[in-house]
């Protein structure tokens, strides 16, 4: 048993020569300052920690900021469950008190502070990048056909971008399409990192079999003296799509599968399929398009001939066939040379 130098109470335990009330009399166990200053990207909505952006709802990030901003006595020892009650009479300025429960030299006990926080108007990194049109790349869509992109290509390659661009997004915020602009035969989209460019040509040429050439071009130096340069990618995007019809070596074909190694098509005057390595893959010619395929009802079957009314002038021909059609079906077909072929 000891006693407390200031009241001169019996004690069990001594603070110093203080018993517990004395000693945290008059004390502050934590404290904060005046004011703290939050940053948000007015842009994004994004607070500052640190050097962080992070997403957050405006209330926790408030709450965040002051906990940062709170201080406390060595001898306290501040326990995880702080209460905080927010008060807000303007959207960027909350008073905010914190009640902390301290453990002071094993003595439980409460104490409050208060600060205000300030949302503050900022512009994070990635932001301004995408409104100052930042860009380390271009994506230059093109075709080899004469009259440049169809729309309907220049539209499916811009959803195709634009959809792999929104994934990468997801784990990388840093990735964005700064802009696109039509050009004569097709279109550019600048690109915010030289990687997404990269990326985005191998993935038209393993689906669409594109051939693409990238180029770079000196465009400075980085602060610390390093090069800097920008990425042109050019994509070609062939002609053709999978399910057209294509002249492949003299022989009018089916395009039935289309990849990164090059193709398949299926032979319409035999119905044999025949891999196309990747190097032969532009020699392939579009004959007609999938959606321009003319549709014939079926007459009559018997084993690998069917009879078909021609969708010109609806006369019954006679078509060979890989398997069974049966009466009533529709087929898709093609004129080549007058003559009308199946097309499986
Ligand atoms: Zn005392
Ligand atoms: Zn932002």
């Amino acid at each position: 048993m000891s006693f407390c130098v200031k009241c001169g109470r019996d004690c069990e335990e001594s603070l110093n020569g203080l018993c517990i009330d004395c000693w945290l009399d008059g004390r502050s166990l934590t404290w904060l300052p005046h004011h703290v200053d939050l940053k948000v990207c007015t842009n994004c909505g994004e607070f500052m920690f640190g050097e962080r952006w992070r997403a957050m709802d405006v209330e926790d990030a408030v709450k965040q900021a002051a906990r940062d901003a709170l201080d406390h006595l060595g001898d306290v020892k501040l326990m995880d469950d702080a209460e905080f009650s927010l008060d807000s009479k303007d959207p960027y300025v909350y008073t905010v008190t914190i009640t902390s429960k301290c453990d002071v030299l094993g003595y439980m006990t409460e104490h409050e502070a208060s600060t205000i926080v300030r949302i503050k108007n900022n512009v994070c990194r990635r932001c301004s990048r995408q409104l100052g049109s930042y860009y380390e790349a271009i994506l230059q869509l093109r075709t080899g056909a004469k009259g440049g992109l169809t729309p309907e290509q220049r539209e499916e390659a811009l959803a195709f971008t634009e959809d792999y661009v929104y994934r990468a997004a997801q784990t990388n915020k840093s990735l964005f399409i700064t802009k696109m602009e039509m050009v004569t035969g097709g279109v550019d989209v600048y690109l915010s990192s030289i990687s997404l460019g990269k990326n985005l040509s191998k993935e038209f040429s393993e689906v669409y079999c594109a051939e693409t050439k990238e180029s770079p071009k000196l465009v400075g130096q980085t602060t610390d003296g390093q090069d800097m340069y920008r990425l042109t990618y050019l994509v070609r995007l062939p002609e053709y799509h999978v399910g057209d019809v294509v002249i492949h070596e003299g022989r009018y074909c089916k395009l039935i599968r289309v990849s990164g190694n090059g193709g398949r098509v299926l032979d319409l005057m035999n119905f044999r399929e025949k891999s196309v390595r990747k190097s032969d893959m532009t020699d392939i010619k579009l004959y007609e398009k999938a959606a321009d395929l003319k549709e014939a009802t079926v007459v009559s079957s018997s084993g690998s001939e069917i009879q078909v009314l021609h969708p010109d002038n609806y006369s019954t021909i006679d078509l060979r066939v890989p398997e069974g059609y049966e009466t009533g079906d529709s087929v898709q077909t093609v004129v080549i040379d007058d003559v009308l072929y199946l097309v499986p």
